[in-house]
């Protein structure tokens, strides 16, 4: 069912786990956002490796960053390699697993990829940086359903990564998905952003908006049917966006598609309040009771 998915980063976590302190997570930091570690995610993807065209090998090296952190995290991690038009891409899936098997799964993602013009630090580095983030804090935290946290390829060619892996998601990890939540731009401007396709998003986007108003954090929601959210939207997964952005422009920013895109125009205090949203509407997520589960199923299937 899942021939797709290929292990990996096994040794590298044994070893990690070889050198791992004895006496647990002492860093103050675990569980709060970290804008510097955020902030040298975004360097590492935008300045390190530059410009991540879809199928080049600069997309697979920022694959491999990912990957890397995904494993220092504890997290099952995994790629799906996947076709984008001619080329190959992959996404990288990290997964916590549940401590309900029947609980269903959280999923959690954004693109790491960019134009082929451009180093994306805004569009996406921001969004994987917060992703990442996101991952190292809540791996350290116990949930009933299973949270994963994907790394899209393939973004910028008509959602490659996301749309392959809503395509091959099977049936029953369809039905029984929690929802799912994006991030894409999150780095720029002074306002936050609730982005949805369709209606099904609607409690999801509920409690975004009140844990940004518990948060006191400003946020707005609007229809914003281009990024990889969509792509779960069509498999009827409740999905929304996550996105920065100054009122009066609704796109990424000056530097949207742009060879200026580059760390420099990067707001870590806009990532830490998507990452304050993201975190807290995760929590609230998992702790709802689920609604579909799988021992429902069992007569549709016989
Ligand atoms: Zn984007």
């Amino acid at each position: 069912m899942q021939r797709f998915l290929r292990k990996m980063g096994l040794g590298l976590l044994l070893g990690l786990l070889l050198v791992s302190p004895i006496y647990g997570q002492t860093n103050s930091t675990a569980d709060t956002f970290d804008p510097e570690r955020a902030m040298a995610h975004v360097v590492a993807l935008a300045d390190g490796i530059g410009i991540r065209q879809v199928g080049t090998p600069n997309e697979g090296r920022a694959a491999a960053y990912v990957a890397t952190q995904f494993v220092a995290y504890g997290l099952d991690t995994r790629v799906q390699p996947l076709p984008v038009y001619n080329l190959y891409s992959q996404n990288v899936i990290g997964v916590l697993p549940g401590t309900d098997p029947e609980a269903g799964t959280i999923y959690i993602g954004a693109h790491y990829d960019s134009v082929p013009w451009g180093p994306g630090a805004n569009d996406n580095a921001s969004g994987t940086a917060v992703l990442l983030e996101a991952a190292r804090i809540l791996a350290n935290e116990a949930f009933s359903p299973t949270l994963t946290f994907i790394a899209f390829g393939g973004e910028e060619r008509s959602l490659g990564g996301s749309s392959y892996f809503a395509g091959y998601l099977p049936p029953l990890e369809q039905y029984v998905a929690r929802g799912m939540i994006n991030m894409d731009c999150v780095g720029w401007g002074t306002a936050q952003g609730i982005g949805f396709v369709d209606e099904s998003a609607d409690p999801l986007i509920q409690k975004a908006l009140d844990n940004a108003v518990a948060l006191n954090i400003p946020a707005d929601v609007a229809e914003v049917p281009n990024s990889d959210h969509a792509s779960f939207a069509t498999i009827n997964i409740p999905a929304i966006m996550l996105y920065s952005y100054a009122p009066g422009r609704q796109d990424c920013g000056p530097n949207y598609h742009q060879p200026t895109d580059t760390p420099d125009g990067v707001d870590p205090v806009q990532m830490d309040r998507v990452a304050q949203i993201l975190l807290a509407t995760v929590r609230d997520l998992a702790n709802d009771p689920p609604q579909r589960r799988l021992k429902h199923l069992w007569l549709p299937l016989l």
